[in-house]
């Protein structure tokens, strides 16, 4: 039997990480088999759905590299099948029409909580003859049986036990016909052929209910795996405050797509000590039988660990690739120079964002210096310093890492003033800052025309009592 795995989000707001990580696991379990995995919408809370929430859903999991194999199915075009099925549980006696009132509802709900009985609805229409108008409100609930229990084989949690007597009469389609999640779900999973339900574990207490229709609608039930929740970092539930965040805000943020792949991978799921994992390992490696049951804690400063150490591993033009979105202006198409740039800067980077503002000296002038460097380091006495530098580098003949260097340190011993005299005043002039690769490496990268323009710049500035001007 080939796997089929499914991803079935309500479209009413973003696709925040929760549910990357489920697309996540669902996405390897079918991969690493040759099965099948699907996308399904589900929409039929068309109130609270929108077009915007399916294209970020889509937009997310295309950033990240998670295909389909089947969809976007959307559940709001197979409303006729739900409508088909309620209708055959009806005729079979399996469901039955509820005409109790929401005021009706909520005073039994009040006395059973007063005589600390669980709240479930009593069955008060199980055995109504109908004779009621097909126009009076109802809803259609399933005969759920009254005694006996109901088992979920988890291959996450393991054996977990419902008493039947515990279950309500489960709602499964409205007065207007809209079928409940529970009916569209299970219809769903059945009719795309679905044998691996892998889902967050707040869902655990749906699946006895869901089991029944199973057993009413005739059909076998798929496997269930409820896997466990992402917390917060002190350990309550996740929301924005913790970075719950849409997963193209990660992409804003600097992210790469396999960098959020492997952190949420390992939320809930490891394999010994191993943190870093490239897509296909994951895929390889991946196995229910490696997720824990406990709630998983979202870190962002691990994230962003992890995120470095795959920047670090990028071959160049993945590199340029990768940064070239972020960056404020228009690069040179992948060249050594530029490759090198990037190789350098992200030692010191740990997301895209980072890497990108912090190159942007070597593509344009430093838009400023920052004050406190401009301050300590373009003074007075850097003006000589800085012409017998510019003067020396007009006339180097190479222009090459070595080279550069040489020349800095002869100009440091001619003037017999010690390097950071001379490199310091020279990296503002050239970065804006006071931090930058090695001065010949950095002075390699900008170029000689581009070198010489900003020295004079610098020591107009300087003369001009440190303000800029042309
Ligand atoms: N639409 C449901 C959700 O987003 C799907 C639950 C399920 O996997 O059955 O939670």
């Amino acid at each position: 039997m080939s796997v089929v795995t499914r991803f079935p989000p309500s479209p009413t707001g973003f696709l925040h990480i929760g549910g990357v990580r489920t697309a996540l696991f669902n996405w390897f379990f079918a991969r690493q088999s040759g099965g099948r995995f699907l996308l399904r919408i589900e929409d039929t809370d068309r109130e609270r759905s929108s077009q915007e929430a399916v294209q970020a859903i889509i937009d997310g999991l295309e950033w990240l590299g998670i295909d389909f194999d089947e969809g976007p199915i959307f559940q709001t075009d197979r409303m006729d099948r739900y409508s088909e099925m309620v209708q055959m549980l009806l005729d079979k006696k399996k469901a039955y029409r509820c005409y109790c009132s929401k005021e009706r509802l909520s005073k039994l709900r009040e006395l059973q909580l007063s005589k600390r009985e669980k709240p479930r609805y009593d069955g008060l229409c199980r055995n109504l003859r109908e004779n009621k108008q097909a126009s009076e409100n109802y809803v259609v609930r399933l005969r759920t049986p009254g005694e006996g229990q109901v088992v979920v084989e988890d291959l996450v949690q393991g054996t977990v036990s419902y008493q039947n007597a515990e279950l309500d009469d489960l709602i499964i389609a409205r007065g207007d016909g809209t079928p409940t999640y529970h009916l569209a779900a299970v219809v769903d999973d059945i009719d795309m052929g679905v044998t691996h339900v892998i889902r967050g574990d707040d869902h655990l207490n749906n699946t006895p209910r869901q089991l029944h229709l199973y057993q009413a609608l005739g059909k076998k039930k798929p496997e269930h795996a409820h896997i466990p929740m992402i917390h917060g970092n002190d350990g309550k539930k996740l929301s924005k405050r913790h970075g719950a965040l849409s997963v193209l805000e990660y992409r804003e943020l600097g992210f790469l797509p396999e960098a959020v792949i492997n952190y949420l991978s390992r939320l809930g799921w490891s394999r010994g000590d191993q943190e870093i994992f490239s897509v296909d390992d994951l895929t390889a490696l991946f196995g229910l039988e490696d997720v824990n049951k406990a709630a998983a804690r979202f870190d962002v400063d691990k994230l962003t660990w992890i995120n470095h150490q795959h920047m670090l591993q990028l071959d160049s033009s993945r590199l340029v690739s990768a940064v070239r979105p972020y960056l404020p202006m228009a690069i040179p198409k992948t060249d050594e120079r530029v490759a090198r740039i990037f190789q350098i800067q992200r030692e010191r980077a740990k997301t895209l964002v980072e890497l990108a503002f912090g190159s942007s000296y070597f593509f344009q002038k430093p838009q400023e210096y920052e004050p406190k460097a401009a301050k300590k380091h373009l003074r007075e006495e850097a003006v000589p310093v800085l012409s017998r530098t510019k003067m020396e580098l007009e006339s180097m003949t190479e222009w090459s890492i070595s080279s550069l260097d040489a020349t800095i340190n002869k100009i440091s011993e001619d003037c017999g003033l010690g390097m950071g005299k001379i490199a310091q005043p020279l990296r503002v002039a050239l970065t804006g800052t006071a931090a930058s690769p090695g001065i010949g490496e950095t002075l390699f990268l900008i170029g000689r025309d581009e070198v010489l323009d900003r020295i004079s710049f610098a020591v107009r500035f300087i003369e001009n009592g440190q303000k800029a001007s042309e």
